[in-house]
């Protein structure tokens, strides 16, 4: 009998607000992403890096095509359910998770502050920015339908 095997997979995972290793982290919504969307990002990353020889030279590339080849390695090892999410390496993860959560590749999110589950259609999207001229940055506020934030991008800065 034929079966999507891909389809069920999924990865839950609670977002933070800021780089892990700030100080203030501060955790927002619970996700259930796809974890096709994710592998699809991490084999990018790690094509991007094959296919640039310069790159090899610089330890901190290599290392994070490390991080990298270890977390497709793990997505593809997933059983066909949701799963919690652990990872050693979170501030490689919080930009990749955060572009997940603006592409819309997960199914619900857990809001902790009104406890209540919502898709990607009930949320809405804001722009942020502080500062001005050339102390300015910004980026993408994802908000649950009562104005709770879920997830914070921090997309430029000036
Ligand atoms: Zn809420």
């Amino acid at each position: 009998m034929f079966c999507n095997l891909g389809f069920m997979k999924r990865l839950r995972y609670q977002v933070w607000k800021f780089p892990p290793s700030w100080k203030s982290v501060l955790p927002l919504g619970v996700f259930d992403f796809h974890v096709e969307a994710l592998l699809s990002k991490v084999r990018r990353n790690i094509q991007h890096f094959d296919d640039h020889p310069a790159l090899h030279q610089f330890p901190a590339q290599r290392k994070q095509n490390q991080t990298f080849r270890a977390l497709a390695n793990e997505l593809e090892a997933l059983p066909e359910v949701v799963t919690p999410w652990e990872t050693s390496d979170e501030d490689r993860i919080w930009w990749l998770v955060n572009s997940l959560v603006f592409d819309g590749a997960w199914d619900s999110v857990f809001c902790p502050e009104c406890q209540n589950s919502w898709t990607f259609s009930d949320c809405a999207i804001e722009d942020w920015s502080v500062g001005e001229d050339l102390a300015a940055e910004g980026g993408r506020l994802l908000m649950c339908p009562r104005h709770h934030l879920l997830c914070r991008s921090r997309e430029w800065n000036s």
